[in-house]
């Protein structure tokens, strides 16, 4: 048993609230956002099992003082990116056990790197407590396929491919799955992969290539720079080469090139009518929210990692994959599978710490866990994978 704190109240927080209410391990559900509307909403549609409060997770006191009222066995932060510092410092003042689902990004500076959270790893080491980093899909179950490939498939692992695929279809000319803001800074930075102890820089959605994705078929994918990849380098030694794939429709492409054109994504301040703002917080507010798209969202997912390397001397190669069907996520929380496929491992990840089946002190990755409890817990709550031997 045990109680959470969830703070952010979007499209991926509202799947984590309803997934650890369908389970009685979790005694209390509270959840903490910057819009108190937002949690109004959810408490309602939960029939009031939720407790919620208003909270800018910037302000690390402001999320003591919650820590501090909610007294939660584990904090989920499902904000943004550039919350992860200050909530991380509030847990480690309060010592309450950490999950996050993306690591951390400057507001100024579209950069994400986990050096700022690996380097607070001593101090949750001597304050006793855990950090989850990174217990989403991807990253989070990519990481999760690549320790389980690692216990049970092979020696050395050479080659991964993480394969990233949305076939679905939201009926809007454009909108992101996840936050916008986000999401346009992830994609229009300079792409990046690892090939034999170097990271090699390509120009943004340069290089691309047609996958066949489990259960969608074919689809053209691009190659982008993903969290995961600098801690899989980290964490997988014998690796030679490590890339990130994932798919976008021409439509999709062709918005986001003007858009660029136009300044939209820029993340500098300009001034408009004697007021600052910065263009692509004016463009979030424009688009539509990844939680409104769920309704009509038809099509699914297809994602996963196609690895290679050697078993008992021998090549081999293995795809882990999971499909997730847009309305069979509507049917179980009224969410779309992207925010779905994000909640569900971040419960799961949180699971695993109050079972104790996940232990440790310090700042950790996902994959450097035992893989086998998440994976049948991927199983039991939603997103089913299967195992392709070649
Ligand atoms: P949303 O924009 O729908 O939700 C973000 C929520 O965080 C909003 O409710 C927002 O409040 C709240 N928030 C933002 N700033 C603050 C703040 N200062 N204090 C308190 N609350 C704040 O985004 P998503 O739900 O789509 O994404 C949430 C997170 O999940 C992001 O970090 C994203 O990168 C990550 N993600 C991870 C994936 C993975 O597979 N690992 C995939 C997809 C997303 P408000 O309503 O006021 O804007």
């Amino acid at each position: 048993m045990g109680k959470v704190l969830i703070i952010g109240c979007g499209a991926a927080g509202s799947v984590v609230a309803k997934k650890c209410l369908q389970l009685p391990m979790f005694s209390h559900v509270h959840v903490a956002s910057r819009t108190l509307s937002k949690c109004q909403t959810l408490k309602a549609d939960t029939q009031d099992k939720i407790s919620i409060s208003q909270l800018d997770a910037d302000d690390t006191d402001q999320v003591y003082r919650t820590i501090q009222e909610v007294k939660p066995d584990v904090v989920i932060n499902m904000a943004l990116p550039y919350q992860d510092l200050s909530i991380m410092k509030a847990c480690l003042k309060a010592k309450v056990h950490y999950v996050d689902t993306a690591n951390y990004e400057p507001k100024d500076e579209a950069k994400f790197c986990y050096k700022w959270q690996w380097d607070m790893h001593d101090e949750f080491k001597n304050a006793g407590i855990l950090a989850l980093l990174g217990s989403g899909f991807d990253p989070g179950v990519t990481n999760v396929f690549c320790a389980y490939a690692k216990k049970h498939y092979f020696d050395e692992i050479h080659e991964v491919d993480i394969i990233d695929c949305n076939a679905g279809d939201h009926g809007k000319a454009f909108a992101t799955n996840f936050n916008p803001e986000i999401n346009i800074r992830e994609i229009t930075q300079r792409g990046k992969y690892f090939e034999n102890g170097q990271w090699i820089e390509i120009d943004p959605l340069s290089v691309s290539k047609d996958i066949d994705f489990p259960e969608v078929g074919l689809k053209r994918a691009y190659l982008i720079y993903h969290e995961e990849l600098e801690s899989l380098v980290k964490h997988l030694p014998h690796l030679k080469r490590i890339q990130f794939w994932m798919t976008f429709s021409q439509a999709y492409i062709t918005h986001l090139d003007v858009l660029q054109n136009v300044g939209l994504t820029r993340i500098d301040p300009i001034v408009f009518k004697g007021q600052e703002i910065i263009p692509l917080e004016f463009l979030k507010a424009l688009l539509p929210e990844p939680s409104s798209l769920a309704e009509n969202y038809t099509g699914k997912t297809s994602i996963g990692c196609l690895i290679s390397g050697l078993s008992k001397g021998q090549k081999k190669e293995v795809l882990i994959y999971n499909v997730c069907d847009h309305q069979e996520s509507y049917k179980d929380v009224q969410a779309q599978a992207v925010s779905y496929t994000t909640g569900v491992p971040a419960m799961i990840g949180a699971k695993m710490i109050l079972e104790k089946k996940w232990t440790g002190s310090g700042v950790f990755n996902i994959e450097e866990f035992d893989p086998d409890p998440f994976m049948e817990d991927l199983m039991r709550y939603g997103l089913p994978y299967k195992v392709q031997q070649r």
